[in-house]
């Protein structure tokens, strides 16, 4: 089996196994070395490590993976891949297949079974319909990781790194910038994917901070408030918050909360920094502070 990652050998392969592009998985496949080659370049992945690939498709960056890591875990929901991964996988000692949904699989057990409990990196061409929920995911669940270097729609990427004052600026920003330092490393155009995508691509690696950046006593807790916040953007912070059933602040708290870090009643949530949302958040859980 020839390397992929060129048009040719796509081709070749999908003839071979007669294989349907499935639109609902979201798939797009590579099929320029170059950027295979800055992608693993910007992973920053070694024999030392243990990567966890999001949609492997044909194999085709898994075979780069293979070739720098010291392992790839690999989780792919389309059972029509399994077979050409076996295929295209076959001369690779070092990686295992996994058919599930990615929302699916209980990472922590694999990293603990695979990996002894130490950090994984993760690196993923993401299906972009579920982009938002793997990385919430991946965060939240607090798997040990050290980085995620994924390829995102262009517009995704952009709301990563976001504060305030932008139309882009939502919870996916703060829970990014909460976990992770984010930094753009590859624009890749439309034509490097088999089929094309109707829109622009970005590399963006996120590399989790040992320390967060801000104090939150109970992160769980702020992040209800942030996506409370901007599950109802348009309304004010104090409204937004009272109506919001997962979170359970007295109206008269939050008030007396926005009274303490000097903000007005009229503020909306969306204006509020990553910083601002630790301090009201740990404010709320001990009302007595105000
Ligand atoms: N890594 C390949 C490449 O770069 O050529 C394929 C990338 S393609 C954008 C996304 C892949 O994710 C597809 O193979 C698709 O079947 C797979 N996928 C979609 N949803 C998934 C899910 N929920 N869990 C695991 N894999 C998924």
């Amino acid at each position: 089996m020839a390397t992929l990652g060129t048009p040719s050998n796509t081709i070749e392969v999908l003839k071979k196994y007669n294989f349907n592009f499935q639109k609902k998985f979201g798939q797009n496949f590579l099929i320029d070395t170059h950027i295979l080659e800055k992608i693993i370049a910007s992973s920053g992945i070694t024999k030392e490590d243990c990567v966890l690939e999001i949609g492997p498709g044909i194999g085709t960056m898994t075979q780069y993976l293979a070739e720098n890591a010291r392992q790839v875990i690999a989780v792919e929901i389309d059972k029509a891949l399994i077979p050409i991964l076996e295929d295209t996988l076959s001369p690779y000692e070092n990686v295992t297949v996994i058919n599930k949904d990615i929302l699916k699989v209980d990472i922590n057990h694999i990293v603990e079974e695979k990996n002894e409990n130490k950090p994984i990196k993760v690196v993923a061409n993401l299906p972009y319909y579920i982009t938002t929920p793997i990385i919430m995911g991946l965060f939240e669940s607090g798997v040990p990781l050290e980085s995620i270097t994924i390829m995102v729609q262009k517009e995704v990427a952009d709301r990563m790194q976001v504060g305030p004052g932008t139309k882009d600026y939502g919870a996916l920003s703060l829970a990014v910038q909460y976990y992770a330092k984010p930094e753009v490393m590859i624009q890749v155009p439309p034509t490097c994917f088999m089929p094309k995508p109707n829109v622009g691509s970005t590399v963006i690696k996120l590399t989790r901070y040992e320390n967060p950046p801000v104090e939150a006593n109970d992160v769980k807790h702020m992040f209800s408030l942030i996506r409370a916040s901007f599950n109802q953007r348009r309304k004010t912070l104090v409204n937004g918050l009272t109506n919001a059933q997962e979170v359970k602040a007295q109206k008269e708290d939050i008030i007396k909360a926005l009274g303490a870090m000097e903000l007005p009643l009229t503020i909306r949530g969306e204006a509020l920094t990553l910083e601002q949302f630790a301090r009201l958040s740990n404010l709320l859980l001990s009302p007595e502070n105000t």
